[in-house]
């Protein structure tokens, strides 16, 4: 068994007395996690002279923040971001490699939070849990700790996102279907009153017909460059120029405002269950995903992110007085992180530089590569062919195809590794074959921090530096194993954080054992970080 195995196995046993860090005087009633769906590192310095006093710049000015921070694995996709924050361990431990892979046992697409046991409450879509997800949070330590007398709630737009915060012991995790919030029958049988509420002011139908306009004078938005980029998408109709029309829901998805909506809900859920009244710690999750729908079809360097990372400063003000005036800053911790960064548009690049090499990538043509070479070596293969899923940066070969031609696992994998590896604007494709015994030999890089072996590919491939895998024209992307994609905001605030700036470097996997030593507790089991004691009082 792998020392990772056996971490896992002990997952929810709390660490003995011994090994709990540099336990703060001063114990948080509530512990408050903010995740914001994609926001680069250097937004903080980029937007910073637009900010208000008591957003971003409540940790800015008078929390901590790590300058250094990132994320240690390569898979920078949403799932697996959010699955390391609270658990301080990767998908070596922690199973998430991606927001979706393939089920070889199965034969089909497995996405991270599926659970075909339970369904949703306020919704027919399909079942979600955090049972794919191996190990514990620091909400399942603080539950096992207090004997489930702490409250743990965790509020997103997106499902992944509120599941992998809460783990598996949490009291709800909640998340927007069409216009509603909805849980899941995994944590309870029905919604609480005051969610229904909630749901039945029509709280998110209310922007219909409303436009996105910019919070700011366009003059401040000048440094971005023009508003129109021919690279931006046009999002559903909403166009690429200020002012955004929304019509309905899908623009809703892609505009600010589901941000505002999940603060509000969030709000609601600490005055409901009353989170953080007395000394029993609770902890909140939040995940902000409108960032990622906006940053994903007008790329970084757009007055539309400029916009939706000041609106989200502004709702963190608000969001911040609020826990001020009902539970008192000082009772609080709060850190605040991202699940991925991002990449520029090739396009964008070109602009500056008609010459410059960084494409986007059709993944179809790896398909067509692979098929190629495995045909040729091996012949046809039975349907649906020798590529039972590709979603990059995993391709996963048939395994009726390997049964039926009865070719060895390892030499199929080095036919469709180099066939990958011949593709233009490829950096690295390893076999999973590889990336077992890498892991087996405990080294310790990206590819093998997003590797476990009970559901990864046969290829695992990345491309070069500010290459996307696209087959569209328009838009960008995030998912690999760069620093643009890696590197996150890493800020704290409240209950026994010393306030400073910290140049040191800092792993995402360093949240959650530092959490439980404010909280006085041992980090999660599979946990893979290392508590950030210069930040502790
Ligand atoms: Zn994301």
């Amino acid at each position: 068994m792998s020392r990772w195995l056996g971490a896992a196995v002990f997952a929810f046993a709390l660490a003995d007395e011994g090994s709990a860090q540099a336990v703060p005087r001063v114990r948080p009633r509530l512990v408050v996690a903010i995740v914001v769906d994609q926001l680069r590192a250097d937004y903080l310095d980029r937007f910073r002279p637009h900010f208000g006093p008591n957003g971003f710049n409540l940790f800015l000015r008078r929390g901590a923040s790590f300058a250094e921070a990132r994320y240690e694995h390569s898979t920078t996709s949403t799932c697996p971001g959010h699955a390391v924050i609270l658990t301080g361990s990767y998908a070596m431990v922690n199973g998430i490699i991606a927001n979706e892979w393939y089920d070889v046992r199965r034969g089909r697409r497995e996405n991270c939070a599926a659970d075909t046991s339970v369904t949703l409450i306020g919704s027919s879509a399909a079942g979600r849990s955090p049972r794919n997800l191996f190990g514990a949070t620091v909400g399942d330590v603080l539950r096992t700790a207090t004997n489930g007398r702490s409250h743990v709630v965790t509020v997103s737009v997106k499902d992944r996102s509120a599941i992998m915060l809460g783990g598996h012991l949490a009291d709800a995790a909640y998340w927007i279907v069409d216009t509603l919030f909805v849980t899941s029958t995994y944590y309870r049988p029905g919604l609480p009153e005051w969610a229904r509420a909630y749901n039945a002011g029509g709280a998110i139908s209310k922007y219909f017909g409303r436009p996105w306009e910019r919070l700011l004078p366009a003059v401040a938005y000048a440094e971005m460059g023009p508003d129109d980029e021919p690279a931006e998408s046009d999002g559903s109709g909403m166009g690429r120029t200020f002012p955004h029309p929304i019509g309905g829901r899908e623009a809703f998805d892609r505009s600010p405002f589901p941000n505002d909506v999940v603060a509000e809900f969030a709000m609601r859920a600490v005055t409901a269950e009353g989170l953080g009244r007395d000394t029993v710690p609770d902890l909140l999750g939040i995940g902000f995903s409108a960032n990622d729908w906006v940053g994903h079809l007008y790329g970084p360097e757009s007055h539309e992110v400029m916009d939706v990372t000041l609106r989200l400063d502004r709702t963190l003000d608000r969001l911040f007085g609020f826990l001020d005036r009902t539970i008192g800053l000082r009772n609080v911790v709060i850190v605040l992180t991202a699940d991925h960064g991002v990449g520029p548009m090739p396009e964008v690049l070109r602009r500056i530089q008609p010459a410059a090499s960084p494409r986007r990538l059709d993944p179809a043509v790896i398909d067509t590569a692979v098929r190629r070479a495995m045909e040729a070596r091996y012949g046809p293969a039975p349907a649906p062919g020798w590529i039972a899923y590709h979603a990059p940066p995993l391709l996963y070969l048939s395994p009726v195809a390997l049964a039926a031609t009865r070719v060895r696992v390892e030499e199929a994998e080095r036919v469709a590794q180099a066939a990958v590896q011949s593709v233009a604007g490829v950096h690295e494709a390893l076999t999973g074959t590889d990336l077992a015994r890498l892991r087996e030999a405990g080294a310790e890089s990206g590819p093998v921090r997003s590797f476990h072996p009970s559901r990864s590919p046969n290829v695992y491939y990345g491309l070069q530096p500010y290459w996307l895998a696209d087959g569209g024209t328009s838009g960008t992307d995030h998912g690999s194993g760069w620093l643009y994609d890696q590197q996150v905001p890493l800020l704290w605030y409240g209950a026994g954080i010393a306030p400073g700036t910290h140049q040191t470097p800092a792993a995402i996997s360093d949240i959650a054992p530092t959490l439980s030593a404010l909280l006085g507790l041992g980090a999660p089991g599979g946990s893979q970080g290392r508590v950030l004691s210069e930040l502790l009082r």
